[in-house]
């Protein structure tokens, strides 16, 4: 068992660099995502922006329209004010006059305010405009930086998939289902040292006994809090450094 359980050692080196690289992986294909979200959020943001924008010119021109017919009903009560004889028509028209010379003003008041929005509405328009041309140029040069990255790390997954194979290979059927098994239902480690009488995986105290069988080394025991394999922390001195050469390929 204890040549089993060195051969997993060897194998849980192999995996828990496929992890990592893996997660390496994932990390820079969710960055991408993230960058082109935010991409696509801001150039939605700009889409509102310039509907937005067509309404309020929509508005003006109405407004304006509004304007010119409210000039025009002034104009025709001013001449119509000269022509009349009677006190009682003059003072009617004289109240329509006023009435057209407040609506002009104040369609005159709306138009500048509407000015004012329309012109703050296009200078953050094209503020969002360069924005996005900037981060347009950044994502184009993290992908292309990424895409490299990415096969970089793909290469060296395919070397370490092949070592792992092959590792595999070497463990017995049992032990071997027993490791993915555990593996399956926690990421890390599954295969771990039992020291000074507890389980280095998760740091409970072992029955003396079942560290007596560790010791001995010839079945095959796991953690009764943790249930990971166990082997004597002894038996692995001198593995110190991975057998399988990892930081190469
Ligand atoms: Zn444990």
């Amino acid at each position: 068992m204890k040549e089993q359980l060195a051969l997993l050692r060897e194998l849980q080196e192999i995996d828990l660099r496929l992890d990592e690289i893996t997660s390496e992986k994932d990390e820079i294909v969710d960055r991408l995502k993230e960058n082109t979200a935010f991409l696509d959020k801001l150039v939605e943001d700009l889409n509102t922006q310039k509907e937005e924008l067509e309404e309020i010119k929509s508005l003006q021109s109405r407004k304006r329209d509004d304007l010119q017919e409210a000039k025009t009903q002034l104009s025709e009560r001013q001449k119509r004010l000269r022509d009349v004889t009677s006190a009682k028509e003059y003072s009617a028209v004289e109240r329509e006059v006023e009435s057209f010379k407040k609506s002009t003003e104040q369609i005159e008041e709306e138009l500048l305010r509407l000015l004012e929005v329309v012109e703050s509405t296009e200078e953050s328009i094209r503020e969002k405009e360069d924005k996005i041309v900037q981060l347009r140029e950044g994502i184009a040069t993290d992908e292309a930086e990424a895409e490299e990255q990415l096969s970089a790390l793909d290469e060296r997954i395919t070397a370490f998939v092949n070592r792992q194979e092959e590792a595999r290979g070497e463990v017995s059927k049992r032990v071997l289902h027993k490791y993915d098994f555990i593996r399956s239902r926690r990421p890390g480690f599954a295969i771990v040292a039992a020291k000074e009488g507890h389980c280095e995986g998760c740091f409970m105290a072992l029955p003396p006994q079942q560290f007596i069988e560790i010791q001995r080394g010839e079945s095959l025991e796991t953690c009764p809090s943790c249930n990971r394999i166990l082997y004597f922390w002894e038996d692995a001195l001198g593995e110190g450094a991975p057998k399988v050469d990892l930081e190469e390929s």
